[in-house]
């Protein structure tokens, strides 16, 4: 199908992309190939494929995928090693940090640009979906302070839960900057974005060069998470009606 491509502005084929890329999905198919996602609000329910939308080129759609399988490389196929110096974090050296930042930064632009209901709280306002499309455009990550991303490793009785993903939404911070926050493959994502730069606890990846910090946290301590998960508990429990 022809049209505009969402990131490039030309005319052309336009092919079917996945806002949350494919790999994230993995351990969620049941057996029928159909999702389970933990939608905000707590109610579980199956959608029969992955989130898709017609937004990008080829050219544009193959940038996005060069980025995702750097990411799933050096996360989830061993491409790095972790060294973990407390039970608190692990950290990736020798990462890419910017390949990395662009990846994060092209999943929550895709989120903000897609008219599905699940992704409906993000919402980057003009000035930012701009700014960071032409960050996209000119895969340009090397201030990844602009837009911080902080990465947290979600434990539930103890154990990282790889196929967990929940759907975004965001809360102010405490100087009233907007943070989206979601959970894609166990890990929770909080990012910043703000013009706002003054006093960003932003150094976290700027200092650390090549490496990527990863936090690690019981569920029971990351409130909202905590907060889904009793509402899916309480769905879950309630009497089917008749
Ligand atoms: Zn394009």
């Amino acid at each position: 199908m022809k049209g505009t491509c969402k990131l490039c502005a030309n005319e052309r084929e336009i092919r079917k992309s996945h806002i949350i890329p494919d790999f994230h999905y993995g351990p969620l198919y049941d057996g029928a190939h159909r999702l389970n996602v933990l939608p905000s609000d707590g109610r579980h329910t199956r959608i029969p494929t992955g989130y898709y939308e017609r937004l990008l080129c080829d050219d544009c759609e193959e940038k996005f995928s060069r980025w995702e399988t750097y990411y799933k490389r050096i996360l989830f196929d061993g491409g790095l090693d972790y060294h973990s110096s407390s039970e608190r974090h692990m950290t990736l050296k020798g990462a890419d940090v910017a390949t990395v930042y662009l990846y994060h930064l092209s999943v929550l632009w895709r989120m903000s640009i897609s008219r599905l209901p699940i992704f409906g709280a993000v919402s980057l306002g003009d000035f930012h979906e701009a700014e960071i499309r032409r960050l996209l455009l000119a895969e340009d990550g090397s201030r990844p302070e602009a837009y911080p991303v902080t990465l947290t490793a979600v434990l539930v009785d103890g154990e990282a839960r790889p196929g967990w993903i929940h759907s975004p939404d965001w809360v102010r911070d405490g100087d009233g900057r907007r943070c989206y926050r979601f959970v894609l493959s166990g890990i929770a994502y909080h990012v910043l974005v703000s013009r706002d730069q003054s006093s960003l606890h932003s150094d976290l990846w700027r200092k650390t060069g090549d490496r990527i910090t990863i936090f690690v946290e019981d569920v029971m301590n990351v409130p909202f998470l905590r907060d889904s998960l009793r509402n899916v508990a309480a769905n879950l429990n309630r009497p089917k009606r008749r």
